[in-house]
């Protein structure tokens, strides 16, 4: 970047005592790290690198700066501004599969029951009850609010005829990412705006 002055010969030399600059403590500035296609790597949780991760990657030159906070890390022989976004140089292919978590399985569901779509009290339903051979999987797990967990109570979707509004199936990771948009985290610098494209943002 044009901004540094000199580039040190090591990487090492970044290192959190380089800094001179009470404005960037530890913990602050995070910095949104893009796939090589300029796609967030990861959307829940949000892709975030701490800011001396992000200098040392600029200087292993493993990522381009693509967005940049006001402020400076400082040391005797260099400056740069720190960075808030980078993309990475060499594509990470994202065939992940998603982990069979509660959160992963709530972010599948919207967070809402499947049966009435609110959100209220979530909780986990077997969808065939385990005492009539239902496993403890992706495709036969749901999120239910308490009220319908209650009303349901043992008894399998033909008995008790409750509907789902889709069916439980194993995500990809792209499918949950698309969830994760809905769900933004707290806090977005600017920079970051440009590369995350939240369902709530367009609904603004
Ligand atoms: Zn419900």
């Amino acid at each position: 970047m044009g901004l540094i002055h000199k580039m040190p010969s090591l990487p090492e030399a970044i290192t959190a005592s380089a800094v001179t600059s009470n404005a960037v403590a530890n913990g602050s500035h995070p910095c949104l790290v893009l796939n090589a296609d300029y796609q967030p790597l990861s959307y829940y949780p949000l892709s975030l690198w701490s800011w001396q991760d992000a200098v040392k990657a600029v200087f292993l030159d493993r990522v381009s700066v693509v967005g940049q906070y006001e402020q400076h890390v400082r040391s005797a022989n260099f400056a740069m501004p720190v960075p808030s976004v980078v993309a990475l140089k060499e594509f990470v292919p994202q065939n992940r599969t998603p982990a069979f978590t509660r959160f992963n399985l709530f972010l599948r569901d919207g967070f809402a029951c499947v049966y009435c779509g609110c959100g209220d009290e979530l909780t986990f339903d077997h969808v065939i009850p385990r005492r009539l051979g239902g496993t403890t999987s992706w495709e036969n797990i749901v999120a239910a609010c308490s009220t319908c967990n209650l009303k349901k109570g043992g008894r399998s979707p033909q008995t008790s005829g409750m509907t789902m509004i889709r069916p439980p199936t194993k995500p990809s990771i792209y499918e949950l990412q698309a969830q994760g948009r809905r769900f933004p985290p707290g806090y977005l610098h600017d920079s970051w705006l440009d590369f995350l494209y939240w369902d709530v943002e367009l609904e603004i």
